[in-house]
C-alpha cells in the first residue's frame, strides 16, 4: 500500500485545533480590488482602524535610506527601545517589541497558559483574546458587557475569577464598540491580583492611558501599537509595558527575529516626529467627532460614542448586511460583525474628510433608495 493510502495527515493533528473557528482577518487591498473591480485609490477603505493618512514621512524616509535588509534585525530592537524610553517615560527594560501587538498577546499567552488554565475577557471585544487562547488550550471565559452601553460588568468579572485565572483582557477604548473603561474597573481588576491586560491600541484618540498605574500595580501589562495611529500597521510593530519577570521571560521564548528591519527602522523614526503624531491624532479626532454628527443625523442609524478612531453604528431600521455590501458595491469598506450582542451593526473607521463624506452619501442612498 502506498503512503498516500494509509496516510492521514488530519489524524496526526490536534484535534482540537482542527476544530478552532478560525480568525477572521481583513480582505487584502489588491484582491478587493480585483473581486470589485474597482482601483486600490478609489477605494474607502474604512474597515480595519488604519490611519487613513498612511504613515509619518519620517517612518518611510528612514525606510528608504536603510541600506541594511540583507543583515538579520537587532533580537532586541536596542535603538527603538531607547526612542520608546524617552517617548513614554519608562525604562527600556521593562518594554518589550513585538510583531505588532498581536504577537505581544501570544507570547503573553504561550508563557502564562497550562492547557486548562482560563483568560477573562469582555466580549464582544478584540477577537485576539479568545483565538489565542484557544490556540493555547486556556478556558476562554468572556463575561458579556451590558448591553445598553458595553460597559464592563464588574461583578461578573469578579464572579468568574478562580484560582486559575492567569490573564485578563481589558479592551480600552473597547474594539469595536469605542467605550473606555473607567480607572475604577481597572484598579477592581488589579485588586484581584490576577495579571492585567490593558490593550490601549486606540488610546492616542481617547487622550487617556493606564501606563501610570504600572508604576503601582506589579500585575499591570499594557499593550500598544504603531498599526493605528503612526499607520505601520503593514510593517507590524507593537510593543508593551510590562513588569520586568514578564519582560525577561518574554526575551526567552520569542523568536530571534521577530521584528523586521524596516519595522524597527520606521517605528524609530516615527517617534522622532511628535509634530505629526500631535497633529494626525488631532484631525482624526475632529473628524471622529464630525463624522458621528453625521451618523446622528440619520434616523436609521444609532452611532455610540467613541473614543477611538471608529464608531461603532447599530440599525435602528433596516439591515446592517445589507448596508455592508451595499457600501462594498460602491468601493466603501466597513467591518460587520453578525455575532451575539453585535446583531445588527457595523463599524466604521474614521478616513480623511472627502473619505467620511462618500460613506455618508453612500450609506444615505442605500437608506433611502
Ligand atoms: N488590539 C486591538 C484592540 C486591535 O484592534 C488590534 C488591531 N486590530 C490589535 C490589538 C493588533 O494590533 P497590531 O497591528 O499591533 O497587531
Amino acid at each position: 500500500m502506498t503512503i498516500e493510502k494509509t496516510l492521514n495527515l488530519e489524524n496526526l493533528m490536534r484535534p482540537d485545533l482542527l476544530e478552532l473557528e478560525e480568525y477572521t482577518p481583513v480582505e487584502p487591498l489588491d484582491q478587493l480590488s480585483t473581486r470589485l473591480g474597482i482601483p486600490i485609490e478609489k477605494l474607502v477603505k474604512l474597515d480595519a482602524n488604519e490611519n487613513p493618512y498612511g504613515a509619518s514621512p519620517a517612518a518611510l524616509k528612514a525606510i528608504q535610506s536603510q541600506e541594511y535588509y540583507h543583515i538579520y534585525p537587532d533580537p532586541s530592537c536596542t535603538a527603538l527601545r531607547q526612542e520608546l524610553e524617552k517617548y513614554i517615560g519608562v525604562d527600556k527594560e521593562r518594554i518589550f517589541i513585538g510583531s505588532g501587538s498581536d504577537e505581544l498577546l501570544e507570547l503573553l499567552i504561550r508563557l502564562f497558559i497550562t492547557p486548562g488554565d482560563n483568560i477573562l475577557d469582555f466580549g464582544p471585544t478584540f477577537g485576539m483574546y479568545s483565538f489565542l487562547g484557544k490556540l493555547y488550550q486556556a478556558e476562554v471565559r468572556s463575561v458579556p458587557r451590558l448591553i445598553e452601553d458595553y460597559s464592563l460588568d464588574l461583578p461578573a468579572a469578579l464572579a468568574a475569577i478562580d484560582s486559575r485565572t492567569k490573564l485578563i483582557f481589558v479592551c480600552t477604548p473597547n474594539n469595536p464598540t469605542g467605550n473606555t473603561c473607567p480607572e475604577s474597573t481597572v484598579r477592581a481588576l488589579l485588586d484581584t491580583g490576577r495579571l492585567v491586560v490593558v490593550d490601549e491600541a486606540y488610546h492616542d484618540f481617547a487622550g487617556h492611558s493606564f501606563l501610570n498605574l504600572t508604576n503601582e500595580y506589579p500585575n499591570l501589562i499594557v499593550l500598544r501599537t504603531f498599526s493605528k495611529l503612526s499607520g505601520l500597521a503593514g510593517l507590524r510593530v507593537g510593543y508593551g509595558v510590562l513588569p520586568l519577570a514578564v519582560a525577561r521571560q518574554l526575551w526567552k521564548i520569542k523568536q530571534p527575529y521577530n521584528v523586521t528591519v524596516a519595522g524597527q527602522e520606521a517605528a524609530r523614526a516615527s517617534l522622532q516626529e511628535r509634530e505629526w503624531i500631535e497633529t494626525h491624532v488631532q484631525k482624526i479626532v475632529e473628524e471622529r467627532e464630525r463624522l458621528f454628527g453625521m451618523l446622528q443625523e440619520i434616523n436609521a442609524i444609532e452611532p455610540l460614542p467613541s473614543a477611538s478612531n471608529f464608531i461603532f453604528c447599530r440599525m435602528r431600521r433596516g439591515s446592517a448586511s445589507e448596508v455592508k455590501f451595499g457600501l462594498e458595491k460602491q468601493g466603501v469598506l466597513v467591518r460587520y460583525y453578525n455575532k451575539p450582542m453585535l446583531e445588527n451593526a457595523f463599524r466604521v473607521s474614521v478616513g480623511r474628510p472627502e473619505q467620511n463624506e462618500t460613506f455618508i452619501e453612500q450609506l444615505k442612498q442605500i437608506l433611502y433608495n
